[in-house]
């Protein structure tokens, strides 16, 4: 059976309300327990086998046809964001300062959908995992679901994920063999110097001095230290300091981000974040700590699944750009591709209004016109790889 987006049309309409539903009680990490509910109960009235908690709150289904003994396992998140949302359409959150800012909402309506069309079409043979991880935004939900076991219960072969991609045409699937998200660290430099009154600065060591030379040292990482075909970013976001109008501070911490598409170039910038940490406090007598948390690791592309998807999205009459530059935002989904051969794939959620607005923006939405292609794409993908 060849499937193509019209074979979804019938759930169209089920599947935005659904999608509408989860828009309006978003949920924020591991706290996604009505939604795992909502999930499971239409996983088991098409019939699917359903584990709870795996990974806190997260969801597995899984669907047996046939004598088949190859498997998928196919991966949503379902978790929302710590927005104020700023929409006008009639299904906004009804849970201030939380917003599905991130279309999970629809990535897991698109997975949902490809459940119900499989379990009522005999078109496979063999076994399809249906994992709806909860936490994605802070990288810490495919952790959770992996130390519960999830692999060990359910030995999936392959995995694959998508999201969509705002600013890109409807329908439009993208992708890469290799890295396709970025890696996240966190760091945080804490400066211990001597505060002290602001007319006799040579009595105190003033931190902000010494955290100004910092942030200015921090930005030599890459233009100096990396090799220029690099994509890395080394962002300082906080500057925080115990100074008030007349007191120099004795006390300042700096906070900051980086992004890195591989792993040496994410040791790199840590080795010499600490080098100038360690520089800087020699040069001013202060006493400087680093912590330095990876959050997201790297996302990497494996040859053939990023075939098969290929294969997949073609086959149902979309555009697939096959060589897609690496993103630099992370994914949690990074995770799973690390234990098994996988693919990530963005896919286009429309030019216009609020679906080409940047993820995580308070008038972002998802495009529920992108339902039954994400759909029809999981199901041709299923059809496709499990075929006796
Ligand atoms: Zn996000
Ligand atoms: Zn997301």
């Amino acid at each position: 059976m060849s499937i193509l987006i019209e074979d979804l049309a019938h759930l169209e309409t089920e599947l935005t309300n659904f999608r509408h539903d989860l828009h309006m009680h978003p949920e924020l990490g591991f706290k996604e327990k009505r939604t795992s509910f909502k999930i499971a109960e239409e996983l088991k009235s098409s019939g699917i086998e359903v584990s709870t908690e795996v990974g806190k709150t997260g969801v597995v289904g899984v669907l047996k046809k046939g004598h088949g003994t190859k498997n998928i396992m196919l991966r949503a998140d379902m978790d929302a964001l710590p927005i104020n949302e700023k929409s006008t359409h009639n299904y906004t959150s009804k849970n201030p300062g939380v917003m599905h800012a991130c279309g999970h909402d629809g990535h897991t309506a698109m997975l949902l959908g490809a459940a119900k069309f499989l379990a009522n079409n005999d078109c496979f043979s063999g076994t399809v995992y249906f994992v709806f991880q909860p936490n994605e935004e802070h990288g810490l939900g495919a952790k959770a679901m992996l130390e519960d076991g999830l692999l060990e219960r359910f030995p999936a072969k392959e995995i694959y994920g998508i999201h969509n991609l705002p600013g890109a045409p409807l329908g439009e699937f993208s992708t890469r063999v290799g890295v396709i998200c970025a890696s996240e660290t966190l760091f945080e430099i804490t400066i211990e110097g001597r505060g002290g009154h602001s007319s006799m600065p040579h009595l105190g060591v003033d931190t902000i001095l010494v955290g100004s030379e910092l942030v200015t040292s921090i930005q030599t990482i890459v233009s100096r230290k990396l090799d220029p075909c690099s994509t890395v970013v080394v962002s300082v976001t906080e500057f925080i300091s115990d100074g008030i109008r007349n007191v120099l501070p004795g006390k300042t911490v700096l906070k900051g981000d980086i992004r890195t598409h591989n792993s040496k170039d994410r040791s790199k910038v840590q080795k010499v974040l600490k080098q100038i940490c360690n520089g800087v406090a020699k040069l001013h007598g202060v006493k400087i700590k680093i912590s330095i948390n990876n959050e997201f690791i790297e996302t990497n592309n494996s040859r053939i699944p990023n075939e098969n998807a290929i294969k997949a999205a073609s086959g149902l009459g979309c555009k697939i750009i096959s060589d897609s530059p690496p993103m630099s935002f992370s994914e949690d989904f990074a995770q799973f591709a690390s234990k098994r051969p996988s693919c990530f794939l963005l896919m286009g959620n429309g030019l216009e209004g609020a679906n080409s607005q940047p993820l995580h923006s308070s008038d972002y939405d998802f495009n529920d016109k992108a339902l039954i292609t994400g759909a029809g794409f999981w199901s041709r993908l299923v059809s496709n790889q499990l075929q006796s």
